[in-house]
């Protein structure tokens, strides 16, 4: 099946199951905004736990905070955002649509390099063992000819982007004469900035208000707070601080679903060191997160890192964890140096001394950041693209299946009673209140046994219990796995200790700290 198509059918499982609908449904939906639905909240809510412990629980020098999202509007002038949170955007005329000037050079680019690869495939199969790629790249020469034309319009592409040259920006694409995917025309505007920050007032009226900004990202929140935690905390560098909030984005070319979205969530953490260490803890923060999305068992070779060649002005090493999406690698995660240059500005604009006192060299100074920074759903797009699978059954017949990280599945037990009758519903209902305290579980008795399989497997949910005739003498349930089907006989007081191993957030958490 292509990627698109298996694309679709994960948005469409999406809604279809109550994990995301469109917001304002019935509105028919607003643009780029999602709600989460009753499976989709709990998913959610258990990859912000397994971050949250991750960094709280499991370092003794991170600790968490939930700052408001409106903040001073100084802030945003401050960190830049006002004079330069900012996009190239350019209208076609002939359809009315907006896109990103970027985003059309970067997909340009893209073609280039899809050229080549195909090139580069069809001859790997025509020489097969003994093809050398490096050797073909240099030498074949409509191969040659891309490269060239690729090299030289991402060369072009980069010079007008660090000086943000709108002018240049345009003629890029009025040059490689990129049309609209709509009107199929070259018919543009000239390229213009835009403000990717939501702005409302506060205040009774309009008179006395002044204009707020709704947060782009949650670590202004932190880096206004570095003196009050550091302070009540007593905190000794190094040290982090944690953060999971909305942050909002008014994106101009909405896309892939929840993959970019207007408003959305992030898991940021800023750890404070000590200037001269930064690089060192960078490098160890790359392989620390990177050990996070690995340990959930998705296949090592579906993460990249993509260091940043062009660094932002703050920045003095950057890098993307990228996971395969059904429509490529795509940055999930960014892990960013961002010197001082936060603390410093804060410090420039509010007037107050940010900085640490080291009781060690009897110095203070400005400590430098390394952020970590996660979308919470780009984390959740890239769970489901994983784990949606549809399998050929022995039988002929296809089963889906969410095959979620156990630890994170919306209902871990779904508690079945065979029959609607005979005292097995209510011994059904008897196992489920002496284990609900502790674990997510679903009574269900409607439909076949079979039927009600296929249901929880389409949620993931990893075990099904049937109580049948049996359970009233013997006390054992049928414990069925979702990934294997394979069903085993078990003694209802050994579910606790089994699930226990099997779907808590612990045991996630315990292999993550050994493998660390
Ligand atoms: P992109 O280049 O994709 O716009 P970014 O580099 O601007 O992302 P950051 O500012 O580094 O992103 O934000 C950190 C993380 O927040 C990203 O890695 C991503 O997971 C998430 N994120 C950023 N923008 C959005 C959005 N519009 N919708 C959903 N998640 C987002």
């Amino acid at each position: 099946m292509a990627q698109e198509d298996v694309f679709k059918k994960i948005v469409s499982h999406c809604k279809e199951y109550g994990f995301v609908f469109p917001s304002s449904d019935i509105y028919d939906g607003l643009g780029a905004v999602y709600d989460y639905g009753q499976n989709g909240v709990e998913l959610k809510n258990n990859i912000k736990q397994y971050w949250w412990q991750s960094m709280v629980l499991l370092h003794d020098n991170i600790v968490g905070i939930d700052a408001a999202i409106f903040m001073h509007p100084t802030v945003w002038k401050a960190s830049g955002h006002v004079d330069a949170f900012n996009d190239p955007l350019i209208d076609n005329r002939d359809s009315k649509k907006r896109y990103r000037a970027d985003v059309l050079i970067e997909d340009q680019i893209a073609k280039y390099d899809e050229k080549i690869e195909k090139e580069v495939a069809k001859a790997r199969k025509r020489f097969g063992d003994a093809f050398d790629e490096a050797q073909f790249k240099s030498t074949n020469a409509r191969v040659m000819e891309q490269i060239a034309k690729r090299d030289a319009l991402h060369e072009r592409y980069s010079v007008a982007m660090n000086a943000m040259d709108l002018d240049a920006l345009k003629q890029i694409i009025l040059d490689e004469e990129i049309v609209c995917p709509i009107s199929g025309t070259r018919n543009w505007t000239d390229v213009r900035q835009f403000n990717l920050m939501f702005k409302t007032e506060v205040g009774s009226t309009a008179d006395g208000a002044s204009t707020i900004y709704l947060r782009p990202e949650t670590a202004q929140g932190i880096f206004v707070n570095y003196l009050n935690v550091q302070k009540t905390g007593r905190m000794k560098l190094p040290f982090g601080i944690a953060q999971i909030g909305k942050a909002f984005r008014n994106e101009i070319v909405a896309r892939q679903f929840i993959f970019r979205m207007r408003e959305f969530e992030q898991m940021e953490m800023q750890f404070f060191v000590k200037p001269g260490t930064e690089l060192d803890w960078f490098r160890r923060w790359k392989e620390t997160r990177l050990a996070w999305h690995k340990n959930l068992g998705f296949g090592d070779e579906n993460y990249r890192f993509h260091d940043h060649e062009k660094l932002a002005h703050y920045a003095n090493a950057a890098s993307d964890i990228e996971f395969r999406m059904p429509f490529g690698f795509k940055e999930v995660e960014g892990i960013h140096s961002r010197t001082n240059f936060d603390l410093s500005q804060h410090a420039k604009y509010s007037g107050r001394k940010i900085e640490y006192f080291d009781p060690e060299t009897n110095e203070s100074y400005t400590p430098y950041v390394i952020e970590t920074s996660i979308g919470v759903d780009r984390m959740f797009l890239s769970v489901m693209c994983h784990s949606y699978q549809e399998e050929k059954l022995e039988n002929g017949e296809t089963r889906v299946v969410l095959k979620l990280p156990a630890a994170l599945a919306p209902v871990k037990l779904a508690i079945l009673p065979l029959v609607k009758k005979d005292g097995l519903p209510e011994k059904a209902y008897e196992i489920m209140n002496s284990l609900k305290f502790r674990f997510n579980c679903m009574y269900e008795e409607k439909d076949s046994i079979g039927k009600r399989y296929r249901r929880q497997d389409a949620i993931g949910t990893p075990y099904c219990i049937t109580v049948d005739h049996d359970t009233l003498n013997d006390g054992c349930v049928t414990l069925r796995d979702r990934d294997t089907m394979k069903q085993e006989r078990v003694a209802i007081a050994d579910l606790p200790a089994l699930l226990e191993d099997k779907v808590s957030l612990t045991g996630l958490l315990k292999r993550l700290h050994d493998a660390l």
